[in-house]
């Protein structure tokens, strides 16, 4: 297991069924699968459910989902037992798991029974923590009790936890690939619960002994977890275990440097989904929240953050989720997708948002190129259905030399083209259009400027007049560009 005699390396995806795809979990999740196959190592999900309050049902169900489409495959897990099962942690506590190595501690009397009640321990002594937080260190009176006490209380049934038995003295060092070494005064460490008063184990507890069972060599995790980490270490060292690779990310935040939660609107996967990104931008984005090539390389496949990655390089200062970049990132992602794959997500959004029966798959394409998210769709298309309230200035355009008076003798000009045109088609338009410019010496813009604006009612569209009215047909070109003469007159 040790990764100084270069074992493969194993790392785990282990999140608690607590809901949504938080996105800094799915950086966890990215980052561990990055380190392993980067090495041609294991990926292993661990589903860790000992804390029975926050369970949510379907969360599991998310959380495979969201591996399967974000294509982190595990090699291992709940549905792929390779030998070191099960990986659901209410299931290894029902196999007496923790409390068969909560016991050794106790024999080797790194761990000890602790009987006290509620009362007792909230009239133990408080104090201040760094982070302003009221801490109250056990007072170890439990460590005391003799033999044939612990038996006695165990024997009539009485309620209690086992705790990890800490040194009061010295000091505790660890090191982490991203912050370096931390050392820690042992007075700091509380005497922390491994099983608690229900028989499950504590995360502290369960992370430890899963990661040496499962063989885990980097572990990978955010970093609300390096304050507590001397105390693993303390563990593996009272077990005599390797201390694996500790990997703790940096924190993410939103744009106002506070930590990014759902108030921003767009914490995690699901989120982003619905809200029109494409997965793999997703993805990509994700990974460089605290981590970037050495070649400053921004839009990376899968495949190829799996060849560039390197944990040394994650940064410490925390992350800033940039949605604007974001934006920025699934915009090329959408251009680069071929046309079906783009139409499959495309094509629904389309049909909902157009009531006229236009060239969906036309209208879709249209804006492919045009588009930072697929939710951008609906808004940009909406003119299709009818043309939006409008002033006559849109007519108005210094270039190409129009406004609305000219924009009124062009409209004119053109409706008995239209009416003639039976090929209403983008090419023939363009043409019989086209014919006219060259005849009367127009800019094709003095033309088509008018045209545009009198169909749509914007100032910018999809795409252009002749393309616009290939879309909408020649009845109802023909009706916007005589409802504009109206209301040009
Ligand atoms: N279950 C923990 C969580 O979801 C996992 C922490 C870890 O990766 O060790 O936060």
């Amino acid at each position: 297991m040790s990764t100084e005699n270069n074992s493969k390396i194993r790392t785990r995806f282990a999140p608690s069924p607590t809901g949504r795809m938080h996105v800094g979990n799915l950086r966890t999740a990215l980052y561990a699968y990055l380190i392993t196959k980067h090495d041609g190592g294991d990926y292993l999900l661990r589903i860790e459910d000992t804390d029975q309050e926050r369970y949510v049902e379907g969360a599991v169900d998310i959380i495979y989902r969201t591996l399967e489409k974000t294509g982190l495959i595990h090699d291992e897990g709940p549905d792929k037992d390779k030998g070191c099962g099960p990986y659901v942690q209410s299931e290894r506590q029902a196999a007496g798991i923790y409390m068969e190595y909560a016991k050794k501690l106790i024999d080797k009397g790194e761990a000890y029974y602790c009987f006290c009640d509620e009362e007792r321990l909230n009239s133990l002594k408080t104090s201040v923590g760094e982070d302003g937080k009221e801490i109250r260190i056990y007072d170890k009176h439990c460590l005391s009790l003799s033999k044939e006490e612990v038996e006695a209380n165990l024997a009539a049934g009485k309620p209690f936890v086992i705790r990890q038995n800490n040194p009061t003295t010295g000091t505790t060092t660890f090191h982490d690939e991203i912050y370096g070494d931390i050392t820690v005064d042992n007075a700091e460490l509380d005497d922390m619960v491994l099983i608690k008063s229900d028989g499950f184990p504590t995360y502290n507890f369960a992370n430890v002994v899963d990661d040496h069972l499962m063989g885990i060599t980097h572990v990978v995790r955010g970093n609300e977890y390096l304050s507590s980490s001397p105390k693993y270490n303390r563990l593996y060292e009272a077990f005599g275990w390797d201390v694996p690779v500790y990997v703790h990310c940096p924190l993410i935040t939103d744009e106002e440097h506070k930590k990014l939660s759902k108030r921003s609107g767009h914490s995690s996967f699901e989120d982003l989904i619905a809200q029109g990104f494409v997965t793999e931008a997703v993805v990509n984005f994700v990974a460089l929240l605290g981590w970037s090539p050495e070649d400053n390389q921004e839009i990376m496949s899968l495949q190829e953050l799996i060849e560039k990655f390197d944990y040394r390089h994650i940064n410490k200062s925390p992350a800033v989720f940039d949605y604007t970049k974001l934006k920025w990132m699934n915009a090329i992602y959408i251009k680069a997708l071929d046309d079906a794959k783009y139409l499959e997500t495309a094509l629904p959004i389309v049909k909902d948002a157009i009531s006229l029966p236009v060239d969906y798959e036309k209208v879709a394409l249209m804006v492919k190129t045009r588009i930072e998210t697929f939710n951008e769709i609906p808004e940009m298309i909406g003119f299709f259905n009818a043309v939006p309230e409008y002033d006559v200035e849109l007519y108005t355009n210094k270039k190409a030399k129009t406004d609305a008076a000219t924009s009124l003798e062009t409209l004119k000009e053109v409706l008995p083209i239209l009416e003639a045109q039976e090929d209403f088609s983008n090419d023939a338009l363009y043409a019989a259009l086209s014919q006219l410019t060259e005849e009367k010496g127009y800019k094709t813009n003095y033309v088509m400027w008018p045209i545009r604006t009198a169909v749509s009612g914007l100032q910018m569209t999809p795409g252009g007049a002749t393309e616009l009215m290939a879309v909408l047909g020649k009845d109802e070109s023909i009706r916007r560009i005589k409802a504009a003469i109206e209301k040009l007159s």
